[in-house]
């Protein structure tokens, strides 16, 4: 068992109300209606949000409408952008502390870990004010003397964002300062069970200069709200960060209008590990990849894909470290793994576990589930035996749950790989580079990561092959995605018609 963290009463700790923002005013939801959240630490309610209705999604929608239309925001230069977008970024910092306590309490995650998460999301923020100012289209003069071709970039339009419950902060962060960039109004709803943070950044929106109705934040549920942000008309692209089923809802339903769809899916990402990779450094990273945000990664390496010759011994060695692991108290500075977001989500866990138990594999560690007072937290888990056909080999547990699967040969490692329909991210670990190029090349999924895992920059793109998504964030193109691009196709000098002789 690992080492528990038993979370401490929270005093004196009363329920924070949040309203939305429509157009510039903060304001309850048509008929009253609000939602609260549970800590899934305390078991107590720590959130109450005014609720969305369909119309209220559409009020936001209009005002984001009228923005882009009519305001200043898509029509001033790129540097007052930039420069409102770096103000933003310096009230994050200054209320840093604020946020990062709203997500650990919200969303259950060790409020350590948390803050470097809102440091991130300021880097990401200061990058995006950098590369407003360096979009820019193309220019040929090479068509001949009676044209010139310009190509411009455009701000796309309204942008509804939908983002989940794991990383409420960082999330958004990785859409709204690229759209607003580019010029774009937005419609953001974040989780219905972790929305309190993204609310604050609609305060520092505010105050760092954000014209009314160019960020509207609603709070509501996927199929009330999200649906009205995925098929209105007046939405001209819908960025999604959330599971595959709802990213496939989200794409069929933006077909019926024809909108660009950028989705950030699922993964089931492995770490293939060659007898020669230098393992003390690797057995950590195993760790860190399978328990970090407990589990509940869309980067989690849940999937060991080891050399069979050095299995028995890197499960051992996992299992000791696992041993040291802090869970329980997100608030506690020690702790590295907190609470599971919901008790349904915690069963579902617990299904993933007995099920692949049934089904052959062995609890090398871990496998219950943990219960201190109302809260609801997951032991860290190893999985040993499993084979490539088990749900738990092939399906995101987003849990602490970590599957082990051996290879003998190279090409049989990158078979097993990639014989399942997610591919975010893997990791390879050897200490030959012809074996880290070979399986880097072959490994169909967006990230690679060499000798380490789970690192990031602002700089590198980020998105999933096949079912992991659709389209990258981040990196120097992340404002490009928020655009159309137009054609002028200028003529100079007598023109000759197409009817009359050349
Ligand atoms: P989810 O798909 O249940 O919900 C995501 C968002 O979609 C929420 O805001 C939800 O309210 C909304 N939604 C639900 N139904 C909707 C509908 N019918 N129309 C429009 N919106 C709807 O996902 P989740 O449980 O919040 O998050 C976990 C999932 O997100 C995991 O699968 C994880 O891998 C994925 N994820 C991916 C990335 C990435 O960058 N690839 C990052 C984080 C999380």
């Amino acid at each position: 068992m690992a080492v528990l963290v038993a979370p401490k009463a929270l005093e004196n700790l009363g329920v924070r109300d949040f309203h939305m923002l429509i157009d510039g005013a903060w304001v309850s939801g048509e008929g009253g209606r609000t939602l609260e959240r549970v800590a899934p630490s305390h078991g107590i309610t720590v959130s109450r949000y005014a609720q969305a209705s369909a119309a209220d999604a559409e009020r936001a929608i209009t005002a984001a409408r009228h923005a882009f239309d009519e305001g200043h925001w898509p029509r001033m230069t790129a540097s007052e952008r930039s420069h409102i977008l770096l103000k933003a970024a310096s009230l994050i910092e200054t209320r840093l502390e604020e946020i990062a306590y709203l997500d650990a309490i919200e969303a259950g995650k060790p409020l350590s870990q948390v803050r470097g998460e809102i440091a991130g999301a300021v880097d990401i923020w200061r990058y995006a004010a950098a590369l407003a100012r360096d979009l820019h289209g193309e220019s040929y003069n090479t068509l001949g003397d009676g044209t010139l071709g310009v190509v411009l970039r455009e701000a796309i339009g309204v942008v509804s964002i939908i983002t989940p419950w794991n990383f409420p902060f960082l999330i958004v962060a990785q859409k709204l300062p690229f759209a607003l960039a580019a010029g774009c109004t937005c419609v953001v709803k974040p989780s219905e069970l972790t929305s309190g943070s993204t609310l604050l950044l609609g305060e520092i929106l505010m105050e760092a200069g954000v014209p009314a109705g160019v960020v509207n934040i609603i709070v509501g549920t996927g199929p009330e709200v999200g649906s009205v942000m995925t098929t209105h008309r007046d939405v001209d692209m819908v960025s999604f960060t959330g599971s595959t089923g709802v990213g496939r809802l989200t794409m069929a339903n933006a077909a019926q209008t024809l909108k660009k769809v950028s989705l950030e899916l699922g993964g089931k990402n492995p770490q293939i590990v060659f007898p020669d990779a230098n393992l003390d450094e690797f057995v950590d990273a195993a760790v860190f990849g399978a328990y970090f945000n407990a589990g509940e990664c869309c980067n989690a390496g849940s999937r060991l894909i080891l050399h069979r010759s050095i299995a028995d011994d890197v499960v051992r060695r996992i299992a000791d470290l696992s041993r040291g692991v802090k869970v329980g108290d997100p608030l506690d500075p020690l702790t590295q793994v907190g609470a599971i977001i919901t008790p349904q989500h915690l069963e579902k866990i617990e299904g993933y576990v007995s099920g692949a138990a049934n089904a052959g594999a062995s609890v090398a560690f871990g496998g219950e589930a943990i219960r201190f007072g109302a809260g609801q937290f997951m032991a860290p888990t190893i999985l040993s035996g499993v084979t490539p056909e088990m749900a738990v080999a092939r399906e995101e547990v987003f849990g602490p749950v970590l599957s082990v699967l051996t290879f003998e040969t190279r090409e049989e490692a990158i078979r097993i790989v990639n014989d399942i329909d997610y591919g975010l991210s893997a990791g390879v670990w050897s200490r030959d580079f012809d074996t880290c190029l070979t399986v880097g090349r072959k490994v169909r999924a967006g990230t690679i990561w060499m000798n380490t895992f789970m690192d990031g920059a602002s700089e590198l793109p980020f998105g999933g092959y096949k079912q992991s998504g659709q389209g990258r964030e981040l990196g120097r193109h992340a404002v490009e995605d928020y655009t159309e691009t137009k054609t002028l196709n200028m003529h100079i000098g007598a023109r000759t018609g197409w009817w009359m002789p050349r």
